[in-house]
């Protein structure tokens, strides 16, 4: 089976593993915070927060904003489930923002016009969170300046998107957004098996994003409502949570930084080949925009079936069948029976419904060899003239 996407794991990386399970701290101990500063210099940022998930810092990032019960947090529907539930373990509640159809991402238009209306009706979102879908970056200044407008604060769901570029900078630096999270699933760009990180250029939320991963407990006397008892003092000063990313994970994801840009390199590279490759099958290749670079994590067609969801399954079936690993992102996840047990319904987002019905992400990780790719569009080929 090729599978969508894959880890790419180094002898390098798995030294530096062995190297922390011989030495003193299997957590909290130096690992963690180098692999913060690591990634937050090359993002070109202020602080980073790792944690155990990009969850877990979806999560944090919205309690250190002040998202509680009676605040709205939008999102795009087309979207791992994880982008939209962080609001509802906050107590608030979520409403989505369908998307552009040339980029799957959440689009600026709809975005617009949805605020003008929550306007009217006192329900404008407390936090918007941009999906970078496939690594391809949102318009970000565009949404900074609604942001601006209609008073959100902005949470980036870069999961996808580590090692990507908007307007020439990198993903991460939060030029247009509040905290902007990744993700270290082994699917993603670079992983720790588990694992996630919160950037922020501000120094207030990353102080309080670093209580709530850890209890809410803090051994700094300047936090403390006293002075410490003791050398054994600490103080819980909030309700926080056990989100620590332990320091076989962090010794894991700093050898693999080191690889990131060619990583991505190879990623672009691959999607080039596919560009070249599928042209002339009925499908639409993936939009690169023109301000981006993006990450790739994942190579989406949509395929042209006339709009047959038959023929859409019998095509993944196919290629499954073959041994192509092909997947699906995303269930819109207004869809999802869960959400529609809060009332959104079928037909809600219907740009997001229709690219669940032509959508099909092909295997896309750097170790993939011209070979498999090949097969892959062999058999995409076959699948689509049967
Ligand atoms: C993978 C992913 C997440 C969740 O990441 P975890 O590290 O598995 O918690 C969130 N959002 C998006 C868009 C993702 O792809």
């Amino acid at each position: 089976m090729i599978p969508y996407g894959r880890q790419d794991i180094s002898q390098a990386d798995i030294d530096a593993v062995v190297e922390v399970l011989r030495s003193d701290y299997l957590t909290q101990g130096p690992m963690v915070p180098r692999f913060e500063q690591a990634l937050a210099a090359y993002c070109g940022v202020r602080h980073g927060i790792a944690v155990n998930s990009a969850t877990s810092a979806l999560h944090i990032a919205c309690k250190a904003l002040g998202l509680g019960p009676g605040d709205w947090l939008w999102t795009s529907p087309v979207t791992f489930v994880a982008s939209a539930n962080c609001a509802l373990y906050c107590g608030a509640q979520v409403d989505f923002v369908d998307i552009d159809a040339r980029t799957g991402n959440l689009s600026v238009q709809a975005l617009e016009q949805k605020l003008e209306e929550a306007r009217r009706t006192g329900r404008l979102p407390k936090v918007v969170v941009p999906v970078h879908l496939s690594g391809q970056p949102c318009e970000m200044e565009p949404i900074r300046s609604l942001g601006e407008k209609y008073g959100f604060q902005i949470i980036e769901d870069a999961s996808h998107a580590v090692g990507g570029r908007y307007r020439g900078e990198p993903i991460g630096n939060c030029r247009y957004s509040d905290i902007t999270v990744f993700s270290f699933h082994p699917v993603k760009i670079i992983t720790t098996a588990e694992g996630g990180m919160a950037m922020t250029q501000d120094a207030g939320l990353a102080a309080s994003m670093s209580l709530l991963r850890s209890h809410g407990i803090t051994r700094d006397p300047g936090q403390m409502t006293h002075e410490p008892d003791g050398p054994w003092y600490y103080q819980q000063v909030q309700l926080g949570y056990n989100y620590r990313m332990t320091e076989l994970q962090a010794a894991l994801g700093l050898s693999q930084m080191h690889r990131i840009d060619d990583y991505v390199a190879r990623r672009h590279a691959i999607a080039d080949r596919y560009d070249r490759l599928l042209a002339g099958l009925p499908l639409t290749m993936p939009w690169r925009q023109p301000d981006g670079y993006s990450g790739l994590h994942l190579y989406v067609v949509r395929l042209h079936l006339g709009g047959s969801t038959r023929r859409h399954r019998e095509v993944f079936e196919a290629m499954r069948a073959r041994g192509i690993g092909v997947n699906l992102h995303y269930i819109p996840v207004h869809t999802q029976p869960f959400y529609r047990g809060l009332g959104f319904a079928a037909g809600d987002y219907p740009e997001a419904e229709r690219y669940y019905t032509e959508a099909m992400s092909l295997p896309m990780f750097p170790a993939l060899t011209d070979a498999g790719q090949d097969e892959v569009v062999a058999a995409l080929g076959e699948a689509l003239a049967s």
